[in-house]
């Protein structure tokens, strides 16, 4: 059976709202994305949404508003893709990597131990879609011990008077925390777009603001706007307007908008993200926690509480007592049956770009604990019992195999 990993969901809907979007005659930023903000907003529950062409580029503007750059430094978590990171390389600040808890998300006391007069952001990142412990996160940021050290340069990092918390919520669109979305659970939170992501636009990302006071968050999303379409006061739909040809670059801005023909294929998938997707995505990962509960080898990844529920981005199952060569063979074993797994993530001190810097893996043990013994199940709308049943029988005898021989 082929059961392919992360297939985009695209339905007639998708299809429609793309050709209709082509058949306007406006294909870049216009109306497309300005829906697809609003949509955004509104499953969020946040005021202030901009749309622009990947997460990497929304983290990376982030960090540039907050006058983040050279010598600062940035909190994030080893165990993350390689963007988390990236992003604060691309402003010329340093990622100063901490190590993971055993939900995957990054470890608050490895944060504290971490923070220094030069620390301006941290940026957490709900892997697989569990939210972190923001109670936590956000409490530290604020502890007058900790604010003291803060050293503000410029008037954003002034108004804030501590560490920004920039959650990158890559893969958790629609997961809650105590009665809140992801999405309003920090300052700002990021999340993807992309083509694996939740809800896709082929590549984007959605920055949402959730600043506090002396902040005005539509002032805020003004400045990012213009920040993300060269400094330029008028967009190329808006020059299309009678008499609207005359513009001004006020800004030296970045070029990262979205295009309308991409948020078409997001803005047709949001609509029915709360009520159809998510709601198929966590039937397949219950139906995965039942079929595996009953096996002593399996780990269950971290699925709902009272007060915390997933996105159910990913199913990040872990073996018991597996070496990483062993878990490498269990997903050839896997692969040969026609079903297609993943690793989430390589912890970044392992590849090479970091490796170079000087991170070390052996600084990081949980990252490589948990990254050693990690199979990524399939996990989509689309998935059938049976295909979900044949899955869990793939990793079943692929298990046996390894562990026999
Ligand atoms: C996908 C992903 C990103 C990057 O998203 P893009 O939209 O591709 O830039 C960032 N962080 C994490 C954790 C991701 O999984």
């Amino acid at each position: 059976m082929n059961i392919p990993f992360s297939p985009p969901f695209v339905d007639q809907d998708v299809i429609d709202e793309v050709v209709n979007t082509l058949e306007t005659g406006w294909i870049t930023t216009g109306p497309k994305v300005k829906a697809l903000e609003i949509e955004t907003a509104k499953l969020v529950e946040v005021n202030n949404v901009l749309c622009v062409n990947s997460a990497t580029s929304a983290l990376m503007l982030i960090l540039h508003w907050y006058g983040i750059g050279s010598g600062d430094e940035v909190i994030v978590p080893a165990y993350t893709y390689s963007a988390t990171a990236l992003a604060v390389m691309h402003v010329g600040a340093i990622p100063i990597m901490v190590d993971i808890e055993n939900d995957f998300n990054i470890s608050v006391q490895k944060i504290k131990a971490a923070i220094t007069s030069r620390t301006k952001a941290i940026m957490p990142v709900d892997i697989a879609g569990w939210p972190c412990n923001y109670n936590e996160i956000n409490s530290l940021v604020n502890d007058s011990e900790i604010k003291k050290l803060f050293t503000p340069k410029g008037v954003n990092q002034e108004n804030l008077g501590r560490i920004l918390v920039l959650s990158d919520a890559a893969h958790s669109i629609g997961a809650k925390y105590y009665g809140k979305q992801s999405g309003t659970l920090t300052d700002i939170s990021v999340f993807s777009y992309h083509a694996v992501k939740n809800v896709t636009t082929a590549e984007g990302g959605a920055i949402c603001l959730n600043l506090p006071e002396p902040f005005d968050n539509a002032e805020v999303y003004k400045t990012l706007r213009l920040w993300s379409l060269n400094g330029q006061t008028k967009d190329a739909y808006t020059k299309t307007q009678a008499g609207g040809w005359r513009y001004d670059i006020v800004y030296p801005g970045f070029k990262i908008n979205m295009p309308d023909v991409c948020a078409a294929i997001g803005l047709a998938q949001i609509k029915k993200y709360t009520q159809q997707l998510l709601v198929e995505r966590r039937r397949v990962f219950e139906a995965y926690n039942k079929l595996f509960s009953e096996k002593d080898w399996a780990i269950l990844p971290p699925f709902e509480t009272e007060y915390i529920k997933s996105s159910y981005h990913l199913y990040a199952l872990r073996i018991n007592s597996i070496t990483e060569s062993e878990r490498d063979g269990m997903m050839y074993e896997i692969a040969k049956t026609g079903v297609s797994v993943n690793v989430h993530f390589i912890p970044m001190p392992m590849l090479s770009v970091f490796k170079n810097m000087g991170y070390d893996i052996k600084e990081y043990p949980n990252s490589y604990a948990n990254y050693s013994r990690e199979i990524s199940l399939p996990i989509y709308p689309q998935l059938t019992q049976e295909q979900i049943e044949f899955i869990v029988l793939s990793t079943e005898q692929a298990f046996k195999q390894i562990k026999i021989f």
